[in-house]
């Protein structure tokens, strides 16, 4: 069971105006294997929120709970989340192989869990024949496919995405949608993904959080976000 709840929560980077929030007062509390989209235009707080939930930009006001656990001040490497980021992150001198292990061995996973992990998540994503190549000789969907690989294999029960398949081409994209819908189903995870992208927030969530300008402006299905007259 992992309930993840923004309890009110603002973010206010450390060189803005005064009353100058990047978030405000962003309240929602996602379910136990939602998938959650935020969408908006560029600028409007998706990364922020999604970067606060990970860990990765400190909360200005508000509680994060995980678990009904605050986790406001718990380091992003304990906060059993996986996030999958627009550009992939990979480590270009280190092979797929390598790449998904990194974070396992980071948290000082054994050896033989670690193969065994980073094996799995490559039959699940087609990587098999991959795994000992550098990400400069991948095509841009292997490459995404290996970002979500180092994202699975840990088996967290949250996903975070910020607009993972931006940089894919159109029929990429599709493709992609539903592997992640598929994974999300598959690993049972509560998802949250970030994207500027209409099509992909009405193809893929639960539920929609629609932002402009720092604040949540509605919360809501695909339907009732998208067929409102
Ligand atoms: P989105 O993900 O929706 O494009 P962001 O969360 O990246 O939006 O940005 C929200 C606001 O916070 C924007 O006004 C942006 O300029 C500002 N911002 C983002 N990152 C920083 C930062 N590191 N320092 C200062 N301001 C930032
Ligand atoms: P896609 O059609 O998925 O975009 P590409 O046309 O980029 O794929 O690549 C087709 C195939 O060639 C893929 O299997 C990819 O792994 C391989 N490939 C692409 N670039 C290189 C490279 N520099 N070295 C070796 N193999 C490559």
């Amino acid at each position: 069971m992992v309930k993840v709840d923004l309890d009110h929560i603002y973010k206010q980077y450390a060189n803005a105006e005064e009353n100058d929030f990047a978030v405000s007062d962003f309240d929602l509390h996602i379910d136990d294997h939602e998938f959650i989209v935020f969408v908006g235009p560029s600028g409007c707080g998706k990364s922020t929120t999604l970067r606060m939930i990970a860990g990765l930009e400190d909360i200005t006001k508000g509680d994060l709970k995980i678990g009904g656990k605050i986790m406001n001040d718990v380091a992003p490497k304990d906060r059993d989340i996986a996030m999958v980021f627009q550009n992939y992150a990979l480590y270009p001198h280190m092979t797929v192989s390598d790449n998904m292990a990194f974070g396992l061995k980071l948290r000082k996973y054994e050896k033989d869990d670690i193969k065994k992990r980073v094996e799995e998540a490559a039959k699940i994503l087609g990587l098999e024949d991959y795994l000992d190549r550098k990400p400069a000789a991948l095509s841009g969907g292997q490459r995404q496919r290996v970002a979500l690989g180092r994202a699975i294999v840990r088996d967290a029960p949250i996903f975070l995405m910020d607009e993972p398949l931006s940089n894919l081409d159109a029929k990429l994209r599709v493709t992609m949608r539903s592997e992640i819908a598929k994974l999300h189903q598959r690993l049972n995870t509560t998802t949250i993904y970030v994207t500027h992208d209409q099509t992909e927030a009405m193809t893929m969530a639960d539920r929609i959080v629609v932002m402009s300008m720092g604040q949540v402006q509605q919360i809501g299905t695909p339907q009732e976000v998208y067929d409102t007259p």
